[in-house]
């Protein structure tokens, strides 16, 4: 688990598994020798020329209001076109439970978007029903995100995670429709990075003059500052991901603002700086 503060705000990451994978599994560009060749900047992201990725939940706590920004890939999820996040039985509801984070001390459950690993505990198995995990907790969802998932009807691998993690959710009455652009607290709000998904939000924190960014899937791993063009191919919109993300690299660069990586392993937080005329992140 690490932490970070930002004027008032607590961040914790919740760790629940951290894969290595080669590159090329989430953007065709990066092979292991385009990875080896990327420069020693890069290094503490990967390994042997794979990505070192995170699969974590961030809370967020401000205002006395604790904030579950994600909730990975969850237990007991028929996820055949995943192989390593089928069915899987990770102790991540125990490991949060030692961190002094308890299922009822939830206020508020956002994900940044509606993919297999931004929502998988949003619910939980219990005798044989999906029952939302955060009793306590409106779970926020962006409108626009809702509507194009909710009546998708292409691969399984999407909407799989859909009717086992979100729509058991809304039927319990525990969700909530959002803009992406809404205000979560005084501190914390959502602005809108579309494009990996039609309704990707990412999440933005301002407290006494300290700020930060929670990316969301709108990067995947510390490549992209580097390479913004680079798409990932669960892109919804490809071309509409990549100028949001060369948009971002841009806002954020040289300015003091702590980025926290969705996916970022090891320094999941750091700054976008710019160096030897590129784009680059160090923790
Ligand atoms: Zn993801």
């Amino acid at each position: 688990m690490s932490e970070w503060k930002l004027g008032d705000v607590k961040i914790t990451r919740l760790r629940e598994q951290e894969p290595v994978w080669p590159g090329t599994a989430v953007l065709k560009q990066a092979t292991a020798d385009v990875v080896k060749g990327e420069g020693e900047w890069l290094e503490p992201f990967c390994k042997d020329g794979r990505f070192r990725l995170s699969i974590h939940a961030l809370l967020v706590e401000s205002e006395g209001k604790r904030i579950l920004v994600d909730t990975c890939v969850g237990n007991d999820k028929k996820r055949p076109g995943f192989k390593e996040w089928n069915e899987m039985h990770l102790p991540f509801l125990q490991d949060i439970e030692k961190a002094g984070v308890s299922r009822d001390s939830i206020d508020m459950v956002i994900c940044t978007h509606l993919h297999v690993d931004h929502v998988g505990w949003n619910t939980f198995l219990d005798a044989g029903a999906w029952k939302p995990t955060f009793p306590k907790a409106r779970y926020l969802m962006v409108n626009k995100e809702w509507d194009h998932w909710s009546k998708f009807d292409g691969s399984p691998d999407f909407r799989n995670p859909i009717d086992d993690s979100v729509r058991p959710v809304i039927d319990a009455g525990k969700a909530e429709l959002i803009d992406p652009n809404s205000r979560l607290t005084g501190e914390v709000w959502l602005e809108a990075t579309p494009g990996h998904t039609p309704g990707h939000t990412s999440v933005r924190i301002s407290s006494r003059g300290e700020n930060g960014v929670i990316t969301g899937d709108m990067i995947h791993h510390p490549i992209q500052v580097a390479h913004p063009d680079w798409i990932c191919e669960f892109d919804t919109d490809p071309q509409m991901a990549s100028e949001t993300r060369k948009a971002f690299v841009q806002r954020y660069c040289d300015q003091p603002v702590l980025v926290l990586g969705t996916h970022f392993a090891g320094p999941t937080a750091g700054h976008i700086v710019r160096r030897n005329g590129g784009y680059r992140f160090e923790a």
